[in-house]
């Protein structure tokens, strides 16, 4: 089962910019977990995962805790342990007011500091898999800090997310990356990796640049292995993975080329 065409708009998950609306203390020391809706909440358990929903079906909650499950395996697997919260809104407009975002049209899930919130807007429209690839997308941000306000590269960050999302979907190159390599076919090849505002929601090559971000960290893992990947968050490019950054985006043009074209 394929992931609908435009995906992109709809995977697009956002960092973890926002966390003021939600981080609102500390766990209570009972390690219940503190919803934002007091007596109005659904808690389901998965194995190793809550999901809070708001006027949610209950069945739905289990099938997004058993996802939570599977996706911070995928994250443990490369990354480490991630607490996985997720908090399930009955709205789009709760859902904004809780991560204090403003614009939320697109997105499926965001990530605050500490937890995944669902649009379910966005969710509803993803099928299987894309609901599986979203969920691990955000519960890595969760897991590295996302930019780390800023000290991490977006394209990075965003990379890094998608390629633990994507590394386990099945889903081909071509079809993940299906914008970018309608542009590289037509010989667009992009010259720099993608930065900050390239990810700004609604920017006209916003697909582009998730692809673009998620193909140099595939790259990346190819070449130097998943361990060089994980070195480089929180390093750089060339004490942990000895290229300038100019040899680095060569050397990613040419992956594109050969994958895309
Ligand atoms: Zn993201």
């Amino acid at each position: 089962m394929s992931v609908p065409r435009g995906r992109r708009a709809v995977l697009t998950g956002m960092l973890a910019l926002m966390s003021a609306g939600l981080v609102t203390g500390a766990e209570p020391p009972s390690g219940e977990t503190r919803g934002p809706w007091p007596g109005a909440a659904t808690v389901v358990r998965g194995e190793d995962s809550v999901v809070i929903g708001h006027h949610v079906p209950p069945a739905r909650l289990r099938d997004l805790a058993s996802r939570a499950d599977r996706a911070r395996r995928a994250v443990g697997r490369i990354w480490g342990p991630v607490r996985a919260v997720i908090l399930f809104p009955a709205t789009d407009a709760e859902a904004a007011a809780l991560a204090g975002a403003g614009s939320t049209r697109g997105l499926a899930a965001m990530a605050t500091s500490d937890r995944v919130i669902v649009l379910p807007s966005g969710y509803a429209r993803l099928n299987e898999t894309g609901r599986d690839v979203v969920i691990a997308h955000e519960l890595t941000h969760l897991a590295t800090g996302a930019t780390r306000g800023g000290r991490v590269p977006m394209w990075l960050s965003e990379g890094f997310a998608d390629y633990v999302g994507y590394r386990d979907s099945g889903i081909g190159v071509r079809e993940a990356a299906a914008e970018l390599a309608q542009e590289v076919r037509a010989g667009l090849l992009p010259t720099r990796l993608p930065v900050a505002a390239d990810f700004a929601p609604g920017a006209p090559r916003l697909a582009q640049a998730y692809e673009e971000a998620w193909l140099a960290c595939r790259y990346i893992a190819e070449r130097f292995g998943e361990k060089a990947l994980v070195r480089l968050y929180g390093s750089d490019v060339g004490s942990a993975l000895g290229l300038s950054q100019a040899e680095l985006t060569a050397a990613w043009r040419d992956h594109l080329r050969r994958e895309l074209e």
